[in-house]
């Protein structure tokens, strides 16, 4: 076995006896369903009246899942995880702008994400939603095919600019630029930008990654296809291979609109494809650079064993692991230790502006759906092993 992740001295160095504590608390808080809706409820009425929860907000839940609310204040984050190998991959992390002004601010805070990661030696990528620097139901018409208005031309030739901006910007300090995947039901216009950006700057190497979410079951066929596509242009695809993270509201939405659900019948089928995907992307490493953004051990397992049986080293760079900050320090700190190329996306941001991604982050921490009963069972070894 490449890796183990049961190395908890390893997966836990960071944290010193205090962090660890706070850490067990947060995630013991979170495993109870009932709380986490109560203070989900509580947390969003309280920051409408004005009450000062964002102090407790900003020491725990804030303090565990985001670098920061600046770029600098991240930079010492990131230097953290420098000592052990991992790097960061700063998230601005404040979503759901529908103003022209927020767009453009959005657009000019990544910039600024990316020149600092060009300074940096422990940022080994930028990453950004296209709906950070466009309107959601503009990128819907235009993935519905529906004609667009001269004033909605006029918003997308903007956000096409914003696109074409970040990208020379990533170009310029030759930082990789992952953009990441969202709703299926705007993923046309993302996919356009998103291979013109390839086609322009990914010659000899990935600049521009393109997001396959393996939920889907049309997307090994997508994978294959835009392998196609950039060998027959003669430029090497970018893939950052997820599971993806909009299941429910996929579904959701296929039964009232009355069309095929795009995602995968069961989880058994989305690992599968998962997996094959990863094969497939180390099969073609001439032509593809991955990047496998994952929580799951046997999945990250998978990778590492595939870069021993295609004769890669570990930190081969055209192979990178990921995960997200606050999340599976088993899985990222140990496969940095074995000396495999490891980023974690460390979202930062305003706490009011962060506040849907942390309540994304507690609600996939319950005991419902799983992840806080590794984390937590984890993080109890960790503590009983320290004392004893
Ligand atoms: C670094 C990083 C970047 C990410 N970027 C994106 C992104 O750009 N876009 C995005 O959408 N997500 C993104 N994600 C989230 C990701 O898609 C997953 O939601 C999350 O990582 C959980 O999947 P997992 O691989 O960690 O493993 P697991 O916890 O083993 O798998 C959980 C996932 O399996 C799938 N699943 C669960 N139940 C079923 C079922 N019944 N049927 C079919 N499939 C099922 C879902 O995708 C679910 O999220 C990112 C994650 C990481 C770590």
């Amino acid at each position: 076995m490449p890796v183990d992740f049961n190395n908890l001295e390893i997966a836990f160095a960071a944290k010193n006896d205090k962090a660890l504590k706070k850490t067990h608390f947060v995630f013991s808080t979170m495993k109870s369903n009932a709380l986490v809706k109560a203070g989900t409820t509580l947390t969003k009425l309280a920051l409408k009246s004005g009450l000062p929860v964002k102090g407790i907000i900003k020491r725990t839940l804030f303090d565990i899942f985001c670098g920061g609310e600046t770029i600098e204040e991240c930079v010492r984050t990131a230097a953290q995880m420098q000592k052990f190998r991992v790097g960061a991959i700063l998230d601005y992390s404040v979503e759901g702008e529908k103003t022209e002004t927020g767009f453009d601010s959005t657009c000019a805070e990544v910039i600024r994400t990316i020149e600092r990661a060009g300074k940096s030696d422990n940022m080994p990528f930028a990453a950004f939603k296209i709906t950070g620097v466009g309107a959601f139901d503009l990128l819907a018409k235009i993935h519905a095919g529906k004609e667009l208005t001269a004033e909605e031309q006029a918003a997308y030739k903007r956000v096409e600019e914003r696109v074409a901006r970040i990208c020379a910007k990533a170009a310029e300090v030759d930082v990789p630029v992952l953009i990441d995947a969202e709703e299926t039901w705007i993923q046309k216009p993302i996919d356009d930008l998103t291979i013109a950006m390839m086609e322009k700057y990914n010659q000899g190497r990935a600049l521009v990654y393109y997001t396959f979410q393996m939920y889907c079951h049309s997307m090994l066929e997508n994978l294959r296809q835009l392998h196609g596509l950039a060998s027959e242009k003669g430029y090497v695809l970018g893939a950052k291979l997820v599971r993806g993270a909009y299941m429910e509201k996929e579904r959701a939405r296929s039964v009232d609109l009355h069309y095929t659900d795009p995602i995968q019948p069961d989880k058994a089928s989305t690992d599968r494809d998962f997996n094959e995907g990863l094969v497939y992307c180390v099969s073609n490493v001439a032509e593809i650079n991955l990047f496998a953004g994952s929580h799951n051990e046997a999945s990250n397992l998978k990778l590492a064993e595939l870069i021993t049986e295609h004769g890669l080293n570990a930190d081969d760079k055209r192979v990178s692991f990921g995960q997200l900050y606050g999340m599976s320090d088993n899985i990222s700190y140990n496969l940095a230790d074995a000396g495999y190329n490891v980023a974690k996306y460390v979202p930062y941001g305003p706490i009011k502006a962060s506040m849907p991604y942390l309540f994304r982050r507690a609600e996939e921490n319950t005991s419902v759906k799983g992840q806080s009963s590794r984390e937590l069972t984890l993080i109890e070894r960790e503590i009983a092993r320290r004392k004893s």
